[in-house]
């Protein structure tokens, strides 16, 4: 492994200052799950890591009644999984976290990661598309929201700059009665294993209107949405297994699958059929057990 400086800045200052100042040979650093790997493997060579874990600003999940969650780059996926109101709010999302590594690694990886990562497989990110999460982007004079089909650009590509930092990602609360997801996956193996294929599927229930959301991971350069595939859903109020069928073909439409060292193209075509069928069924399921109860 090619030697680097760590350099561990107490506020964001401080790394703004370092990034600003080398900005062609630094890296930044979450939880380091992923970067450690590359750098191992060569993928990645800084002459400077900047560890963002000890900035206590980026530590905290913040509900902000009626509007949003805001989550800091630090929080890790089993404090995700812990968190009550998450669990309310956005359950595909915590089965999505729930799937992720192990539980010993859902110690020290982390949410944003995750999402800055930017791999076809990353777990988190179809829940994230369905739930509509927007990566909060700072420089030292500077703040946007950017939705992440926008961040997220290709296979390990985001659109930020060397002198950007994602503190934190926000999630719109959904208005709705009803929240109910389920997130399924493919992989070789239960744990530590990457996604072969992933489905996401959401509903929200609100006075009575439903509102469907659809995304893949792992089945195209980036995680998408399934636009064709939600309208089919929320275009129809008796969903059968017909209908699973016609969504499912919406699915196979909207992918570009590969073949690679996890599976084969043909593989993950049909696979995808059997996760979305699961996925759509899972998510009715529980609508139903939790109507009147929420
Ligand atoms: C054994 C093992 C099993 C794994 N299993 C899974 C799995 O099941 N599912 C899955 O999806 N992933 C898995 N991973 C990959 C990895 O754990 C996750 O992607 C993890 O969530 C990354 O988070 P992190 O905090 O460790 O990110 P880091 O490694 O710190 O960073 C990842 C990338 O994001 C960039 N970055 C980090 N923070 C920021 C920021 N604030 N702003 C801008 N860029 C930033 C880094 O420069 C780097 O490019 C596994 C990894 C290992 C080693």
């Amino acid at each position: 492994m090619k030697a680097f400086d760590l350099f561990r800045p107490k506020d964001l200052f401080q790394a703004f200052s370092r990034l600003e100042l080398n900005q062609h040979e630094t890296v930044l650093k979450s939880g380091g799950t992923d970067l450690l790997i590359w750098i191992k493997k060569g993928l990645v060579s800084p002459k400077e890591v900047v560890d963002l874990s000890s900035i206590d600003s980026l530590n905290e999940i913040e509900v902000k009644e009626g509007e949003g969650i805001l989550i800091g780059t630090n929080v890790s996926l089993n404090r995700i999984i812990d968190h009550p109101e998450m669990k309310r709010r956005f359950p595909a999302l915590i089965e999505a976290c729930e799937t992720h590594s192990d539980a010993v690694l859902r110690n020290k990886a982390t949410l944003v990661g995750n999402v800055c990562s930017a791999v076809p497989s990353g777990d988190t990110i179809p829940p994230l598309l369905c739930y509509e999460a927007e990566a909060v982007v700072q420089t030292s004079c500077s703040k946007r929201h950017l939705p992440l089909p926008r961040l997220i650009i290709g296979p390990r590509k985001k659109s930020i700059s060397k002198t950007e930092i994602v503190t934190h990602l926000w999630i719109p609360l959904p208005k709705a009665d009803l929240s109910v997801g389920a997130y399924r996956r493919a992989s070789r193996r239960r744990a530590l294993d990457l996604a072969q294929a992933a489905v996401a599927c959401t509903l929200f229930q609100h006075r009575g209107e439903r509102d469907f959301r659809l995304a893949v991971g792992a089945l195209s350069p980036i995680p998408v949405r399934v636009s064709e595939g939600e309208r089919i859903l929320n275009e129809t109020s008796n969903i059968d297994e017909k209908i699973a069928d016609r969504v499912a073909d919406a699915v196979l439409k909207a992918i570009q699958p590969i073949t690679d060292v996890r599976g084969s193209r043909e593989f993950r075509f049909a696979v995808t059929v059997e996760l979305v069928r699961e996925s759509l069924s899972l998510c009715l399921t529980r609508a139903k057990t939790e109507e009147g109860c929420y």
